[in-house]
């Protein structure tokens, strides 16, 4: 009746255990495939085919499962103190009052996403209640702990507060709080996203907390500790769990991998450590994704494949077009790199990150941290020291602006722009520091040692870097070559570094259109200019004359005429519109709009589809909307 195609992705181990997953994909087929049911455990079956009979009684299907293994974040979720990472200070405090016995009877629970908040909040139920526990650690076998493990003793009672906000939701496990447990020795709440809560929830919750009763423990865990009440805080003993550093997240991930013998490159851990942000659960499940990806050996490539990240090599070429000054290649760069899949925005945002490293790295070497590989520290060290902090800082700003902006454009057309006009800036702003002139320049011919940059065809003074690991096997051209290839920027052009342009700049009068005149003035008045929007425009040439309604003469004053006038340098006549014929922009635009509608419903009209669907649904064509376009009414 049924017919399974169970995939199991890679790396699942023979741990597995296939239970159909609730976000299993299911999808009516036509055609069947080969079943892989043996990947089925009798009961996972057994489960399978009884929800699949409720689903689709009667109807033959093929369903597709995606599915049947722990994930890695759910495989390596600590089962004791002594697995968790990175928390050792909290660790420690616990366990010790754990095997004193000296608990609070409210914790609180601090840190970023996937630190092991709520984790250690199910650890610490198991350790107060485990039979045999050794040094405060669980056991995780005694009866106390499995029913805790699997979420089935009712004296452990969690609470999603983000999903459950409200008073009632706090009263009805609240309710509970005073009969004694009924197996365990202590009866646990643990309130996950606990800044959730309503205020009255709060109170509700802050009765009990203000008189516990015994044997009851409360753990509140949160990512923003300042939204819940101080009065709640302070009856709480606070632990703030700490975000990981890379190359502890990095430690652990190869940790991982080699007790699941997944071969992976150095460099490709530190890109996952880097993309987890501090959490140790993200590391995991972006592991997760990238394994999905490649089934080999996990290198650099797939993992920047997997996650769409962008590789350090495409940021700094990127960075180097710019600080020559060269729009064309940058915008080459670009291109290549949403040829491949990536987002114009998220390559922007890598550059400023490269950037402020290059920031940090001016100001002092230590800010840099030592999370920076060797290849690329070398990069960053020699760019540094060949950049005027101040022409980096412009750089970023308009990049950050310019970020901010991609919103309310075409997002490829807008980072287009946005680095035209970062090229453009190397007219107003010198791009290396002035104070140095022939030393920096001989600091910044010399060659990196393999830095990540595709190398260039120019010719090379190989002089050795000092404090290089290894010799320079690739010679790395492409840095100098910009540099040298920066004559146009001569070290006494010292300039201000803002305003970019405007300001008090005349405007320019070489509008050479009524629309973009129109555009151009709507940021010096833009009511008077909203108005001009509906004016037929009889000539546009060294003189200007416009036709206005009877409305449009009472409408536009004559100081608005006048400022019109001077703003735009040219003689404005204003006609009556009964002499004329034409339309105004915004009729203009209107025209278009009509045709283009109309266009689209003969288009519709002609399709075959279309008409078979209005045939067999008997159904009428009302209107055609450009995709993407929502209906207004
Ligand atoms: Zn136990």
């Amino acid at each position: 009746m049924f017919d399974f195609d169970v995939m199991r992705r890679k790396g699942s181990g023979s741990k597995a255990s296939a239970v159909p997953h609730s976000s299993s994909l299911l999808t009516p087929h036509s055609s069947l495939l080969t079943p892989h049911s043996s990947l089925l455990t009798p009961h996972s079956s057994q489960l399978l085919s009884h929800f699949l009979s409720a689903i689709a009684p009667e109807q033959p299907k093929r369903i597709v499962l995606c599915m049947s293994y722990l994930v890695l974040a759910r495989r390596w979720r600590p089962q004791k103190f002594s697995d968790l990472v990175g928390q050792n200070v909290v660790v420690r405090t616990l366990k010790n009052a754990l095997s004193s016995g000296n608990m609070a009877h409210a914790y609180l629970l601090c840190g970023i996403r996937g630190v092991g908040k709520t984790t250690i909040a199910r650890l610490m139920a198991m350790a107060v209640n485990c039979q045999v526990p050794v040094d405060g650690e669980p056991c995780g076998v005694c009866s106390a702990c499995a029913g805790i493990a699997s979420g089935s003793n009712l004296d452990v009672q969690e609470m999603d507060a983000a999903s459950h906000t409200g008073v009632d939701d706090v009263r009805e496990i609240l309710d509970g709080v005073r009969y004694p447990p009924t197996t365990l020795k202590t009866k646990v709440y643990i309130i996950d996203e606990a800044h959730m809560l309503s205020k009255s929830a709060f109170n509700a919750l802050l009765k009990t907390l203000e008189e516990p009763p015994e044997r009851v423990l409360f753990i509140l865990a949160t990512t923003e500790s300042d939204k819940l009440p101080i009065t709640v805080r302070s009856r709480c003993q606070r632990f703030d769990l700490r975000r990981l550093a890379q190359q502890e997240i990095s430690d652990y991930l190869a940790h991982v991998f080699g007790a699941e013998s997944i071969a992976a490159d150095s460099d490709a851990i530190a890109a996952i450590a880097r993309a987890a942000d501090g959490s140790v659960r993200d590391a995991l499940s972006l592991a997760e994704r990238v394994l999905a990806f490649s089934n080999e050996h996990l290198t650099l490539v797939d993992v920047q494949a997997a996650l769409g990240m962008v590789g350090s090599e495409l940021v700094c070429s990127l960075s180097h077009a710019l600080f020559s000054g060269d729009a064309g290649r940058a915008i080459e760069v670009l291109r290549a790199a949403t040829g491949r899949g990536f987002v114009p925005r998220t390559l922007l945002l890598e550059l400023s990150r490269l950037w402020h490293q290059l920031a940090c790295l001016q100001v002092d070497e230590t800010l840099l941290g030592s999370e920076v590989e060797a290849d690329h520290r070398a990069w960053l060290q020699l760019n540094a020291a060949a950049l005027s902090s101040q022409a980096l800082d412009l750089r970023y700003q308009v990049l950050i602006s310019g970020i901010r902006d991609l919103f309310v454009v075409d997002e490829r057309m807008g980072a287009e722009m946005l680095l035209m006009r970062l090229c453009g800036l190397n007219a107003i702003s010198a791009v290396e520091p002035s104070t140095l002139e022939g030393p920096a320049i001989a600091t910044v011919t010399r060659a990196a040692p393999s830095a990540p940059m595709p190398p260039a065809a120019a010719p090379i003074t190989s002089a050795p870097i000092v404090d290089s690991p290894k010799p320079a096997p690739v010679p790395e051209p492409e840095i100098q070559a910009a540099v040298e290839a920066e004559p146009v920027i001569s070290p006494q052009h010292q300039e201000p570094d803002l305003p970019l342009h405007d300001q008090a700049e005349p405007v320019s009068k070489t509008f050479s259109g009524w629309q973009e005149t129109i555009e151009a003035f709507g940021a010096v008045k833009p009511g008077v200019s909203a108005m001009l929007d509906h004016v037929i425009c009889v000539e546009f040439s060294g003189k200007v004359r416009l036709a206005l309604s009877k409305h449009q003469e009472r409408m536009i004053s004559v100081a608005d005429r006048r400022a019109f006038a001077e703003w735009l340098g040219r003689e404005v006549f204003w006609e009556s519109q009964k002499d004329h014929e034409g339309e105004s922009l915004s009729q203009e635009r209107d025209r278009q709009a009509r045709a283009e509608k109309e266009r689209l419903r003969q288009g519709a009209e002609r399709d075959p589809h279309v008409g078979a669907l209005m045939q067999e649904m008997d159904a009428q064509l009302v209107k055609v909307l450009p995709a993407g376009v929502e209906s207004e009414d």
